[in-house]
């Protein structure tokens, strides 16, 4: 079964962190923006039924209830096994969630990041741990308790005690699925930038080291285990059958549509990428124009290193596996391959990239 993401790149703020192209953009674009989603929908041929729909960007928890179900009612195959809806913690209410309850949402990922309010501060991020605790409630309130709760190991000012902080709140919230991420520095960040500049803003000068970030990331892996949520692909972990049916597709590459600004879509040969300039993407919906800006060819190494994400490995035969040169990784200690299965173990998780840019 294939799957539909919907981008939507509108945001209360920027993250001093987020590399995506989403931010603080006009209030004018934004009724635009979600006339040329719903057409570029419209105009979709469909391929596929798809049984998963997923809302990321950008914050698209700010989009009203009433329009999330009108972009709904242009897409096939209600009701879908999972909705997933990316929302930033801070103004949920009773009446929000139920109003996205009633639009088909059947999974809320927060946005939480951290627990701790010195390093929320940095991030540019507006909530509080209190906050975070009262609106995980009101969504089990309207029946939203498929809920996911991101992390970010490696944030400014994160020591070993504050970290284990927000596990112990994670815990406690007894939410089925955890994202765990790695701070990620590059330019394309504010955060990043500083911290390559050698500036001091945005904490860029009280980082812990990349060990310290993959120290809490390890400790992230054996504490969310200790309580059944297993890691099942890098960055991901879930209590038994609850890990996102959506973002398994991208790992296992089945097909999945995009539409928005800076989706992405494959179709199981080719890769297609919208615009990732919104205004640009608006004026090409509005002139009836594709808003696609890349198309590539699926490399057939791609089963490959996208299947290494997960825990459950990826199949591959031994002659392919030697032609690779994937041997030396067994010798190193980072990839384990037994029954023509090849996996990661748990070194070669943090090295990962060494490992991907074999197969790249
Ligand atoms: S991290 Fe999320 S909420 Fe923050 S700017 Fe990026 S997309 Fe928006």
């Amino acid at each position: 079964m294939a799957g539909v993401y919907l981008s939507y790149p509108f945001c209360g703020q920027k993250c001093t962190y987020c590399n995506f192209a989403s931010g603080v953009l006009p209030a004018s674009l934004e009724p635009r923006y979600l006339a040329a989603l719903r057409s570029e929908i419209e105009r979709h041929e469909w391929r596929f039924t798809p049984d998963t729909v997923y809302l990321g960007g950008g914050t698209p928890s700010r989009i009203e209830p009433a329009a999330l179900s009108h972009l709904f009612d242009a897409i096939p195959g209600r009701p879908w096994r999972e909705v997933t809806l990316e929302a930033a913690p801070g103004g949920i209410t009773a009446t929000i969630a139920r109003g996205w309850w009633e639009a088909g949402i059947t999974r809320v990922s927060l946005g939480v990041q951290s627990f701790d309010t010195r390093e929320l501060r940095q991030t540019a991020r507006k909530h509080d741990a209190e906050t975070v605790i009262r609106e995980a409630g009101v969504l089990r309130e309207a029946g939203l308790d498929n809920i996911n709760v991101d992390l970010i190991a490696g944030l400014a000012f994160q020591t070993r005690e504050s970290w284990n902080d927000s596990l112990d709140h994670v815990l406690r919230l007894g939410v089925p699925h955890v994202s765990v991420y790695i701070l990620e520095i590059d330019e394309d960040s504010r955060l990043g930038l500083e911290v390559l500049t050698n500036g001091p803003r945005y904490g860029a000068s009280h980082l812990p080291s990349e060990e310290q970030a993959a120290e809490h990331y390890e400790i992230a892996v054996e504490r969310l285990a200790s309580v059944g949520i297993h890691r099942y692909e890098i960055s991901n972990f879930a209590r038994t059958g609850f890990e996102s049916a959506h973002n398994l597709k991208y790992w296992r590459l089945e097909p999945y549509a995009g539409f928005g600004s800076d989706s992405h879509a494959f179709d199981g040969a080719i890769r297609r990428q919208n615009s990732d300039d919104v205004a640009r993407y608006v004026d090409l919906m509005e002139r009836g124009e594709s808003p696609c800006v890349e198309q590539t060819a699926a490399s057939p190494r791609e089963r490959l290193w996208v299947g290494l994400r997960l825990s459950e490995g990826v199949r591959i035969e031994a002659a392919e596996f030697e032609e690779l040169g994937l041997r030396r990784f067994v010798d190193a200690g980072l990839v384990d391959y037994a029954d023509g299965v090849a996996r990661l173990t748990n070194r070669g998780v943090l090295l990962s990239n060494e490992v991907f840019q074999t197969l790249v």
